[in-house]
């Protein structure tokens, strides 16, 4: 691995370490989702100057007016979508962003498919899960209120920007079983939700308070 990829200093496996005993503090549990934020490497996904900031629990810029999620949120939402499913093999994520949560999903299930409505950030994300080598990530260029019709059902669904409420089309691609992990409400008061798909219909479990930037319309 290049020194890049590893880290040095602020960006270290030590302070990744750090970053996961914060995080098991904090209440996250599921052994798989902490391995991988052990030695998933954030700081290749921020700008260079933020670069020694990766790991506070804290989201950060990365440009067009978005922000990487904190490490707390990436992992709450891992796991309450993987605790639920064991191994997914599809699972639709709405909102790429820089591709720090893509690669920790990507890790966990069969293939990613992967919605971003602004083409430049998507791009950043491409250039950084090929320098990790993960592959099992499909990408669209779209507004993810349509979800991605071509490959529903999915098993999972992990959108990582506030509606105001639930898009239809998100409902409709979810299988049988399946579990969609979505935060909604306007901004100041969104709250993190757990739809799961069964027979007699959906079933929403409400969790904690989030701030995620909102979900919007059209492709920039
Ligand atoms: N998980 C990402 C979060 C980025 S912030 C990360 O850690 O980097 C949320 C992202 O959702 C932004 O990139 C924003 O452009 C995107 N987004 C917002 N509304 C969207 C929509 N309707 N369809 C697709 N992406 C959307």
């Amino acid at each position: 691995m290049s020194q890049s990829l590893q880290g040095i200093g602020m960006t270290s496996q030590r302070t990744r370490d750090r970053m996961v005993n914060r995080l098991i503090e904090q209440g996250v549990r599921n052994h798989k989702v902490l391995d991988i934020m052990r030695t998933t490497p954030r700081h290749i996904f921020v700008d260079e100057a933020l670069a020694s900031r990766a790991y506070e629990d804290t989201p950060l810029p990365i440009g067009y007016n978005q922000t990487i999620s904190q490490p707390y949120i990436v992992a709450r939402m891992t796991e309450l979508l993987v605790n639920k499913l064991g191994h997914p093999q599809k699972v639709l994520e709405i909102g790429t962003g820089c591709g720090y949560q893509t690669a920790v999903l990507a890790q966990l299930v069969d293939h990613v498919y992967s919605v971003e409505r602004i083409l430049p950030l998507q791009k950043k994300a491409k250039t950084h899960l090929f320098d990790l080598k993960i592959k099992n990530v499909s990408y669209i260029h779209n507004d993810g209120g349509w979800g991605w019709p071509e490959y529903a059902p999915f098993d999972g669904i992990l959108v990582s920007a506030a509606p105001s409420e639930i898009p239809d089309a998100l409902l409709e691609q979810m299988a049988m079983g399946a579990v969609m992990i979505i935060p909604t409400g306007e901004s100041g008061g969104q709250i993190l939700q757990r739809v799961i798909r069964t027979d007699k219909g959906y079933e929403v479990e409400e969790f904690e308070g989030v701030s995620f930037v909102p979900f919007l319309s059209g492709r920039e």
